[in-house]
């Protein structure tokens, strides 16, 4: 690491250390944290953003090439700069000693640091590289599978998914079976299946590389495709019995199944303890079962999936909050369009409808209402020993789904710089090509800078993840400061395509829309900053 960025990066960590230790005695170690949200949350983001840049730092030190170096230096210079302004204008709720801050983000050898890092001779370097290699990801993996991995999923992806995920989200179509044949061939539905159950256990590393190169080429047609069955999967790995993973898991992993994720419904978002779903014990035909009745609420992909992961109430008392909650594997026939009705033989039915929206198309995400549709008692995961434990099953897929979103917002905005370093250097203005003029490098420079942060991040939380598959933390932050480079990146971008970047032949416009979803699911950004983040970093001693 150089010098600078190690200077810069340790006062960074110092100050949020102290800051962190001074927010976990005005929050009564995380326990008030609703009574102080606005600070705890400025806290969760800086935490997140020192952690982001020591990834990036880590990075740039093992690679030391110039430009990895620049990056490393300019994202620690800016995250300090406005750490500091944020401390200044909050300088209460902070409770930090003026000494603290005097030797650290203002000690004048770190502030020299702090302004030469962040010069924009070298964010307009880093934007030059940009538009000379025209975006290209080339970025060092660590370890071989990783590398061989991305390789093979850019090719599929630039082959077999660019063509068509145009078409796809202007006509609003669902992805063809072509591609879910392809991917299964792969091997991608499977990539977190253990072995023993006919997956390929990659580790997180290589699926979220693979996520990546798929999200380059369409979030909704290809990148996402992949977090339904790693959400089932790590739920069945955590709380499944031995006959229920060597029931579901085989036929995942092969792309057999197509899995669907119902949590949310229409008066139930956040607060997923407050499920009203019902699931009702009772015999069908001599099986005994539950019979799930009530509405769901954007439950992607639910028309064409063959199975739902479905979070119902299984004790009627409210007052139970998660303890109620048990989580089933739902049994349905795989429909095409935009709505859809299932009726059981035995009377049950779940209607779908799909809702409109402005960009993620190629799965369409569904309102359901389920009337006693019925699935028998083996169907609960855990069996008896699952009842009341549907809650913490569902977060502990949440936190893989929420790790494989950082890789899909990696990709989302490396489509963006690619496309914007290519269109930069083609659209000429005032006699010149857009990408000559000082600021549009400047801007390539910073969304490059940001975008390496955010995967760096995101490859150090999955290496976590890979060593210890409990960890919530990393993942969580991971998913919110990538979600957020990708729809600044996808957005900057869009500005410098000028007009044609509302175009919607310009696909700049489809990675714009597209990204604007990723801080919404899997833990909306502001609950995901407060009741994940800043909990687990204010409630720890
Ligand atoms: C395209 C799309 C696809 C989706 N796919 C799926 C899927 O496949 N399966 C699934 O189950 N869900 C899915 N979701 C749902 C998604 O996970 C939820 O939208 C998300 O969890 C937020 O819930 P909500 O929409 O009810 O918002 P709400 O919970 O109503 O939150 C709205 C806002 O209220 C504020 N707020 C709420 N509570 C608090 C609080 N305690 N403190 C401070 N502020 C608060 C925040 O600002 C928050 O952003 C999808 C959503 C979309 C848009």
């Amino acid at each position: 690491m150089s010098t600078e960025t190690h200077g810069i990066v340790g006062a960074v960590r110092t100050v949020v250390d102290a800051a962190l230790e001074a927010g976990r005695a005005r929050t009564n170690g995380g326990k008030a944290i609703d009574e102080h949200q606005v600070h705890a949350e400025r806290l969760a983001y800086a935490a997140t953003e020192v952690a982001a840049a020591e990834a990036l730092a880590a990075y740039a030190a093992e690679r030391s090439d110039a430009t990895s170096e620049r990056m490393a230096a300019a994202f620690a210079g800016e995250i300090a700069s406005k750490l500091r302004s944020s401390i200044e204008t909050h300088w209460d709720d902070f409770g930090l000693e003026p000494a603290l801050l005097a030797s650290t983000l203002g000690h004048p050898d770190v502030v020299r640091a702090m302004r030469a890092a962040q010069h924009e001779s070298r964010l307009r370097e880093i934007g030059a590289e940009v538009l000379r290699t025209r975006g290209a990801n080339n970025g060092f993996i660590d370890g071989d599978m990783a590398e061989m991995a991305r390789d093979s999923a850019r090719q599929f992806a630039r082959k077999e998914v660019s063509p068509i995920a145009e078409r796809i989200h202007r006509h609003d179509e669902l992805v063809p079976e072509s591609i879910l044949r392809a991917m299964a061939e792969l091997g991608y539905f499977g990539m977190s299946v253990p072995e023993a159950y006919g997956g390929q256990g990659m580790g997180n590393l290589v699926m979220i590389v693979i996520t990546e190169e798929l999200s380059t080429a369409s979030l909704a047609s290809a990148g996402s495709l992949i977090t339904r069955p790693e959400i089932l999967t790590k739920a069945l790995c955590k709380g499944g019995t031995e006959a229920q993973k060597q029931r579901w898991l085989p036929p995942v992993a092969a792309g057999e199944l197509m899995v669907g994720i119902s949590v949310t419904e229409p008066d139930t978002g956040s607060d997923v303890a407050s499920v009203r779903c019902r699931a009702e014990r009772g015999e069908q035909g001599g099986t005994p079962g539950w019979f799930i009745s009530g509405a769901k609420a954007w439950c992607t992909f639910a028309g064409r999936a063959n199975v739902l992961a479905l979070l119902a109430r299984t004790n009627p008392d409210l007052a139970l909050g998660a303890k109620g909650l048990s989580l089933f594997v739902v049994p349905k026939d795989a429909f095409p369009g935009h709505d859809f009705e299932m009726r059981q033989p035995g009377g049950g039915t779940m209607h779908g409808k799909a809702d409109a929206t402005p960009g993620y198309r190629g799965m369409h995400s569904f309102t359901l209402t389920f009337d006693r549709y019925f699935v028998p008692a083996d169907h609960l995961i855990g069996e008896a020993a699952g009842e009341g434990k549907g809650f913490a099953l569902q977060m502990q897929g949440f936190a893989a789904g929420r790790l494989q979103t950082g890789g899909r917002a990696c990709g989302v905005a490396q489509a963006a710089l690619e496309t914007t370093a290519t269109y930069t250097s083609e659209r000429k203005q005032f006699g010149r090509p857009i990408g000559d003029f000082q600021l549009t490098q400047y801007k390539l420079g910073r969304m490059a800078t940001h975008l390496a942060a955010a995967r760096q991040f995101t490859y150090a939380a999955a290496r976590a993840m890979d060593a210890d598959e409990s960890v919530s933390l990393e993942p969580s932050m991971a998913k919110l400061f990538a979600c957020d480079v990708a729809v600044w990146v996808t957005q900057e971008g869009q500005l410098l395509h000028g007009g044609w970047g509302y175009a919607e032949e310009f696909a700049i416009s489809r990675y714009v829309v597209d990204a604007q979803v990723l801080p919404i699911f899997e833990g909306v950004k502001p609950i995901l900053e407060l009741k994940v983040i800043a909990r687990g970093l204010l409630g720890r001693s």
